[in-house]
């Protein structure tokens, strides 16, 4: 088997079980491998360490599959995993539920993660089911080297109907990938999907949607601002289909404005709307940028109970961390001067590249520069399928805080 040698000293972070060898690390690469072909990694010494999955192009020159040495990588390694990932879903209550007749009551959706990457130590894949249909999001080499097992795999593990692929995510050009989209497996009837979520129907849109159709990471944030909106005026900043808005107008909202600059998505979300019978004159829609939107608002000296910020990523990695933090913190002190005392703030930031304790701080600065007190009442971070492997802190990515604005 082709094989990576570490430089002296370099083993450090495998040892802890952290998944990534980064280039830097790399000593040398003997047997020529192909982008994605497992490799034995071994150190200066050339002990063995991990069988990874090589990856020529990307910063991450490899990342691993089994730190076993008596595991081989292959299909039944794969069934094996993907399994388990199943096996901890179910535990969680997360299972796939009949898609005709009455939903158990149980059963709180039928969207979820089955995959999470490192975090199920499946580097690169993500796997996201929607009823009986599965979205696959293939980021890297080794994942790409294994996408037909894999697509064979994953139908025999779920009985799904349909496979599609996603793998047009930005990540892949890290990774010298191109874009690639379309059935992988499977009968497909529409691109449109209909889910459910904690008593809601919600279009998906898996063909043309963000990531593979649908923000699951959010699920339980977007319950808890539906227990928090009963009377009050609620603005959703950044709300693609419609996600918080329609869980805030089922609360008992007293109105919700949403804002985006996609029509597509407002008009996912209008529809989204009705087809949960939610009562159209409590719900305004505005195609904007939130930037120049909240500028406006602060303008009209136009006042909320309950704001959403929900940005996308303004920092995949931490080299973007500084430009990202002026936007996030832009949005933060608009929010907080756009609330009425004893109004409630439940800020997002996706970014990789900015960790909890970052985003706290920037939050802090801008109620500072707002002119306003406030506290934390909830840390709110991504939906338990998207779990964090504890030897794989980045897969901590979504962190939220609950502010209250004192009066
Ligand atoms: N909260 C949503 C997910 C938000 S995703 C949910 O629970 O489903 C981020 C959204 O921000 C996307 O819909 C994107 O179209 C929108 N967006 C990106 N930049 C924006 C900007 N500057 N102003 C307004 N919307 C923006």
């Amino acid at each position: 088997m082709p094989a990576l040698f570490l430089k002296p000293e370099r083993e450090k972070s495998l040892l802890r079980r952290h998944p990534w060898v980064f280039s830097g690390a790399v000593e040398r690469v003997s047997g020529d491998p192909r982008p994605g072909e497992t490799v034995d990694v071994c150190n200066a010494r050339g002990q063995w360490l991990a069988r990874a999955a090589y990856s020529p192009v990307s910063q991450i020159r490899a990342r691993v599959w089994t730190f076993d040495p008596d595991e081989a990588v292959d299909a039944d390694f794969f069934r094996r995993r993907i399994h388990a990932a199943l096996q901890r879903r179910a535990v969680l209550g997360f299972s796939p539920v009949p898609q005709t007749g009455e939903r158990p009551a149980h059963v709180t959706t039928d969207a979820f993660r089955l995959v999470h990457a490192e975090s199920d130590g499946l580097p690169g894949l993500v796997v996201d089911r929607y009823g009986d249909v599965l979205v696959l999001q293939s980021l890297t080499a080794g994942s790409d080297f294994w996408r037909e097992t894999l697509a064979d795999l994953l139908m025999e593990a779920t009985g799904a109907v349909a496979l599609y692929e996603r793998s047009d995510a930005d990540v892949r050009a890290l990774e010298g990938l191109a874009p690639r989209v379309g059935i992988l497996r499977g009968v497909w009837h529409s691109p449109r999907l209909s889910i459910y979520e904690h008593g809601l129907n919600v279009w998906v849109d898996v063909e043309r949607g963000h990531k593979t159709g649908f923000y699951l990471d959010q699920r339980t944030n977007r319950k808890r601002v539906g227990e928090m909106a009963q009377g009050r005026d609620v603005l959703n900043c950044f709300c693609y289909t419609g996600g918080f808005t329609l869980h805030a107008a089922a609360g008992g909202a007293n109105s919700v404005l949403s804002v985006d600059t996609s029509a597509e998505a407002l008009a996912l979300a209008r529809e989204n709307a009705r087809q949960n019978a939610l009562p159209s004159d409590r719900l305004d829609w505005l195609e904007a940028d939130v930037f120049t939107a909240l500028r406006k608002f602060r303008d009209q000296n136009r006042s909320w109970d309950l704001i959403i910020l929900d940005p996308p990523k303004f920092a995949p990695t931490a080299a973007q961390a500084e430009k990202a933090a002026r936007g996030y913190k832009d949005i933060n002190r608009l929010a907080f001067k756009l609330l009425r005392p004893g109004g409630i703030l439940v800020t997002f930031s996706c970014s990789g590249g900015i960790d909890a304790a970052l985003f706290q701080k920037i939050v802090a600065s801008a109620a500072l520069d707002a002119g306003v007190d406030a506290q934390i009442v909830e840390h709110l971070s991504q939906a338990p399928d998207h779990p964090v492997a504890l030897h794989f802190p980045e897969g901590a990515y979504l962190k939220g805080l609950v502010c209250i604005k004192c009066d």
